[in-house]
């Protein structure tokens, strides 16, 4: 009998079946995974996992023994080649073929790498996507170790934290004008470059890389675009991800960058849907693409839901967070197009936040060791309410009691 199958064993794959269980879904479902491993969080990989203060075991979402128990077939380490729409059933590289009454797409972002005619596979020189990738790199992130980070957002960032932590000699390099200049203020770019710095790591933005060079296959030299040399042991690629839509784009599904799904999650083909990194949904009059932890796991549960019969659909609530060092970011809303930033300092020492609004309307934070700021912004935001931006650069005012719009 065919059920549901769902392609891509990530965070949101993993969430997807197991909501379609907890909402009474009594059919049968196979989660299919590309990677050896049964799902697990990735934001540890450059965090605490990396850094060796997590064991693997903690990563892993759910243990083998709740699948079995849920009557969830999980097959690892094979990946879905081909759908046959007309037929309904996926084609795996392990040879297996199986049928579908509804197909769930969860295949995740794949990480943008470094051309091979300048040095991008030459050993040493990875992405930061798998646990293979950071198991990999996790020898090179040693004391003394001569690190080039390329890519100041946030996988270069926290990577750059964890190298120096551990004691190796860092450099970050920045082809824009400054880091996180895609996604954040001048304001946050600065705190965390401050912060970076205090730590070692040598942060050169406005510097892009000319090409790799290597010594019997191994990385050595990264020739800048300024034409400094440095040598190196290895390189760390953190130069963004693409959504995942090979598959799709394969089966004739439309794309708009990402999966274009509907607010069920539903592909242009009916009987297929797709949730997380991998779609952009409609979000605020457009459409959007998340490449988050909450979106992967609200979106999935919102698509498990419309399968189980809920017509409600998915409103993205778009949070995020990183660490670095002993600094915890947390954003909430989406910044897009906005006019005006209002800095605040936070109750606690070294902590700040950085208000973004468009049109006097607030539309996102970013708040560094700043829990309060962070907690009020994201309850105005959802609610559609604004401070006065004026009464939140007044350091004296109490958030809690502020006249909001
Ligand atoms: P994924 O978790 O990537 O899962 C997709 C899975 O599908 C992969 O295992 C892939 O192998 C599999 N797959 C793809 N194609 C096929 C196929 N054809 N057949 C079978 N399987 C297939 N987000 C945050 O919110 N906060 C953070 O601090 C944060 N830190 C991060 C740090 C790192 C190092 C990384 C890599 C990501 C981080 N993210 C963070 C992003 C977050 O992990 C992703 O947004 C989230 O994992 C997306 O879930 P997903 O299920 O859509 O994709």
């Amino acid at each position: 009998m065919s059920g549901i199958v769902v392609v891509g064993a990530g965070q949101a794959g993993s969430t997807l079946v197991e909501t379609l269980r907890k909402e009474g879904y009594g059919g049968s479902i196979t989660l299919i995974g590309a990677e050896p491993h049964l799902p697990y969080q990735r934001p540890p990989l450059s965090k605490k996992y990396l850094l060796g203060e997590m064991e693997l075991e903690r990563l892993y979402l759910r243990p083998q023994k709740y699948y079995d128990e849920h009557n969830i077939a999980v097959r690892l380490g094979t990946a879905v080649h081909h759908i046959d729409r007309g037929a309904k059933r996926v084609f795996l590289d392990d040879g297996a073929r199986v049928p579908y009454a509804k197909l769930v797409l969860a295949t995740g972002s794949v990480p943008r790498r470094l051309p091979a005619k300048i040095g991008g596979d030459l050993d040493g020189v990875f992405t930061v996507r798998t646990l293979a990738d950071v198991d990999a790199m996790a020898p090179a992130f040693a004391e003394g170790k001569r690190l080039l980070i390329i890519g100041g957002g946030y996988i270069g960032l926290e990577a750059a934290a964890v190298a120096a932590m551990r004691g190796a000699n860092v450099t970050l390099i920045e082809m824009a004008e400054r880091i996180l200049q895609r996604v954040a203020a001048p304001e946050t770019a600065d705190f965390f470059r401050d912060l970076h710095r205090s730590h070692g790591v040598d942060i050169r933005e406005g510097v892009g890389l000319e090409r790799l060079e290597g010594e019997d296959g191994r990385v050595a030299r990264a020739v800048l675009s300024d034409g400094n040399v440095l040598d190196i042991d290895a390189a760390i690629v953190g130069i963004g991800i693409a959504p995942d839509t090979a598959l799709a784009e394969a089966a004739g599904l439309e794309i708009e960058n990402g999966i274009k799904v509907n607010e069920h999650g539903q592909t242009s083909d009916p009987d297929i849907y797709a949730a997380g990194d991998c779609t952009s949904f409609p979000h605020a009059g457009g459409r959007v693409r998340l490449e988050s932890v909450p979106n992967a796991i609200d979106q999935a549960e919102a698509v498990a839901k419309a399968l189980t019969g809920s017509t409600e659909g998915y409103t993205a609530r778009p949070w995020f967070w990183s660490d670095q060092y002993d600094v915890t970011l947390q954003i909430a809303g989406l910044n897009t197009g906005y006019d005006q930033v209002v800095t605040r300092p936070g109750a606690r020492e070294g902590g700040l936040s950085i208000w973004y609004f468009h049109g006097g309307r607030l539309v996102a934070v970013d708040a560094m060791n700043d829990a309060r700021a962070y907690m009020m912004a994201k309850r105005w935001i959802e609610a559609g309410q604004s401070p006065d931006p004026a009464a939140i650069a007044d350091p004296e005012t109490n958030l809690k009691k502020l006249e909001t719009h």
